[in-house]
């Protein structure tokens, strides 16, 4: 059987909380075949009477061996959702497949600039973008642009934060759509025309756009970059919606 569509045996590691509703896990997967940023899993879990249901989640950071991590927004009433970010404790086992997608990624080869728009836990697979450029300590332009409701919604913020201190080549940008920091220039909204021409490239830079969150932020943003004259062939869109099966 093809390696991605084999269910393995994950097992937690470790946790890291993001949020007051967000956690990494750290899984430790034996025979994982490796993965790019942008890719993800599929996670299955299977109750005693045998029913199961499987999701899928961003792998949020680049390849390391066994290693595999990935950061789980907890949805109100979210049936896998819950269980991972409440439940789900250090040496339990879970299975997990992959990795899956070939079209939302970044190689880090490429030297093009990329601007990186993520709407909530959207930022998870960016995220692998980000980290995976810093380790492979390419030069490729990166603008990413995170909407979020409010400061205590931010994911990796301490990281980020030291990264564009850091690296000249990465600029970085929050949004707050509900309240934003005490002192901050723009009043919290949603994502529009003049944050995109703000914060992201120009389109005759030809970066390579990559947008990811919910579907309506998704096409929101899609479609406003197309207006600013970015080519459709280089938009790139990740969209988290439902994945029940
Ligand atoms: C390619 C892909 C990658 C993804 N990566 C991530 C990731 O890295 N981190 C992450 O946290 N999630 C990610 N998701 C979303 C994830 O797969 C689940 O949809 C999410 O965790 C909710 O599952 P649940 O079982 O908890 O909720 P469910 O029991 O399926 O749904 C409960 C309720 O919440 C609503 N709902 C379901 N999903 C969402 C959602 N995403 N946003 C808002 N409402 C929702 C449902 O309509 C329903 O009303 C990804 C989705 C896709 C398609």
């Amino acid at each position: 059987m093809n390696a991605r569509l084999e269910w393995r045996v994950a097992t937690l590691a470790g946790i890291r909380t993001e949020t007051a509703t967000a956690r990494t896990l750290l899984l430790d997967v034996p025979g994982w075949p490796g993965h790019v940023p942008g890719q993800h899993v599929d996670v299955r879990l299977t109750d005693e009477d045998g029913y199961s249901t499987q999701r899928s989640y961003s792998l949020a950071a680049p390849a390391d061996g066994d290693r595999v991590e990935l950061t789980v927004q907890r949805v109100n009433n979210g049936e896998v959702s819950e269980y991972l970010t409440d439940t789900f404790a250090v040496g339990d086992p879970v299975e997990l497949r992959g990795p899956v997608g070939g079209w939302f990624v970044w190689h880090p080869s490429r030297t093009a600039p990329a601007l990186l728009v993520a709407g909530g836990s959207g930022i998870v697979p960016l995220m692998a973008m980000v980290r995976s450029r810093r380790d492979a300590r390419s030069r490729a332009p990166f603008r990413l642009i995170h909407s979020v409701r409010s400061p205590s919604d931010q994911f990796y913020a301490s990281e980020l934060r030291r990264a564009a201190r850091d690296d000249g080549g990465l600029d970085i940008a929050t949004l707050f759509t509900r309240s934003a920091p005490a002192g901050s220039v723009r009043t919290p909204g949603r994502i529009g025309p003049a944050d995109l021409e703000l914060y992201g490239w120009p389109p005759q830079f030809e970066p390579t756009c990559f947008v990811c969150g919910p579907t309506g932020f998704v096409e929101k943003v899609a479609n406003t970059l197309v207006g600013l004259g970015h080519d459709p062939r280089r938009i790139r869109t990740e969209r988290f919606g439902p994945t029940g099966d």
